[in-house]
């Protein structure tokens, strides 16, 4: 539209042109000015006439490369805060004194779902959260420069794509008497509030288990004193209870700090080429007893893959896993039944998979078995020695391991734990790659 008109005010300056004292050189100044609305480095004019005239296109000369390089470095600066904005992980709206959206960042568009016809439009037609409209209008409630702080819940659009979200949001109003608009900021604290209510919760779990062994060992040390020390018989019975549980609680305080020094980052474990069968095979080999004792049939299946089964791992993360895994097996496996170490490969993955006939985890439960402290039936898994942390550190290991470990199984039936290890590339193979354990 706007160059519509620049084009007709130029046909009628050319027509003046001619018609008009001085008309070429209005005609060259109303190309001059067309050139710099469009953007365009503008060019010296010849003054073809002396007075007011040559006048005004000396001021044209002068002003006209200043006003090009403003509008330069203008354009410049506005391209750069787009970026800038573009590229924040935070979601920023800003809102017209009407409540229409004048702009929203690609982390906005996402969030809320907008595109760019949104902008101009009304923001509860755009976003129907009444907790974000009510931010909307708490921000243009205060006076520049305050910031008005909340934090809210964003309902899903869908549960499974984009669950509900917990946002902390700044809203400041711009300068301006009633004020000029809004500008919100929306930051995403899902995950950091979930990785608090994590902690309280591992806070109050690890209490709450630290605390069940030891009142039974005061329980029993009380009974002790109070009535049973000339007892020989119950001395024994209850210092072997004792005993019991000082190992639970040795057990439990142990597996909290491989979880700790897991997640405190320091490289306690050095990962470096490993050759897999022997550590594997070495592994099973220290459960046979247990396995015997319970009637258990204990296999393992190298897939004849061993002269290049290798992993870039410390062999003690290795031993960590398939111990944890092994051990699970055995106990969660009655008399008569077998559990099964077996190995196979592609060209980039070893893949291992324990599995076992034993009493099996409902559906429902296979997602959660590897959160901390997740046990299907507690008392079961106390009795049988269990902290329930320990596949909590086994799915801490094989990430460390850039690996992948998953469960599929059918109560009753039995449970398969899958282990899926990169190969070390073979540049990174040692000459002599197998480490005794
Ligand atoms: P726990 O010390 O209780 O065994 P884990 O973290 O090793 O703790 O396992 C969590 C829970 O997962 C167990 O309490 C048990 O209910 C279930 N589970 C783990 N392995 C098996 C298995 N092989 N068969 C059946 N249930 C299992």
């Amino acid at each position: 539209m706007a160059y519509v008109a620049a084009l007709m005010l130029l046909i009628l300056l050319a027509i003046a042109a001619r018609t008009v004292r001085g008309g070429w050189t209005i005609n060259d100044l109303a190309m001059g000015l067309i050139r710099l609305a469009e953007g365009r480095r503008p060019v010296q004019l010849h003054a073809r006439e002396s007075g007011r005239l040559g006048e005004l296109v000396a001021a044209y000369n002068a002003t006209a490369p200043e006003i090009f390089d403003r509008i330069q470095a203008l354009e410049a600066d506005r391209e750069q805060l787009r970026v800038v904005l573009g590229a924040m992980a935070e979601a920023v709206l800003a809102v017209d004194p009407r409540r229409r959206l004048l702009f929203a960042n690609a982390s906005a568009d996402a969030l809320f779902g907008l595109d760019p016809d949104s902008v101009g439009r009304l923001i509860p037609e755009l976003i129907r959260s009444p907790q974000v409209q009510g931010a909307v209008e708490a921000t243009f409630r205060i006076a520049h420069p305050d910031a008005y702080h909340v934090e809210l819940t964003l309902p899903g659009r869908d549960a499974l794509r984009s669950p509900s979200r917990i946002l902390a949001v700044r809203g400041t109003p711009l300068p301006g008497k009633s004020p000029a608009g809004a500008v919100l900021v929306f930051h995403d604290v899902s995950e950091l509030r979930r990785l608090e209510r994590m902690r309280q919760d591992f806070v109050a779990n690890a209490s709450h288990e630290l605390k069940t062994p030891l009142a039974s060992i005061k329980a029993y040390a009380e009974t002790l004193l109070d009535w049973a020390l000339e007892d020989p018989e119950m001395n024994r019975r209850f210092l072997e209870r004792i005993d019991e549980q000082a190992d639970r609680l040795d057990a439990l305080v142990r597996d909290m700090l491989s979880l700790a020094r897991l997640e405190s980052n320091q490289d306690f474990y050095r990962h470096e080429p490993l050759a897999l069968i022997p550590v594997l095979s070495t592994q099973v080999e220290t459960h046979r007893d247990r396995a015997e004792a319970g009637v258990l049939s204990l296999t393992f299946d190298d897939g004849g893959v061993e002269g290049d089964a290798t992993i870039l791992a410390d062999e003690e993360a290795v031993r960590q896993i398939f111990d944890n895994l092994i051990d699970n097996a055995i106990k969660y496996t009655p008399e008569g039944g077998n559990v099964r170490v077996a190995c196979s490969a592609t060209p980039s993955l070893i893949t291992v998979e324990v599995r076992d006939t034993g009493v099996g985890i409902p559906r429902e439960d296979q997602s959660r078995i590897f959160e901390r402290f997740y046990r299907v039936d507690k008392a079961r898994s106390r009795e049988l020695g269990g902290t329930g942390l320990g596949l909590a550190i086994v799915k801490h290991l094989v990430s460390s391991l850039q690996g992948r470990v998953e469960v599929s199984s059918r109560p009753g039936a039995g449970s398969t734990f899958v282990v899926r290890l990169p190969r070390a590339s073979a540049s990174l193979a040692p000459a002599s790659p197998v480490r005794e354990g």
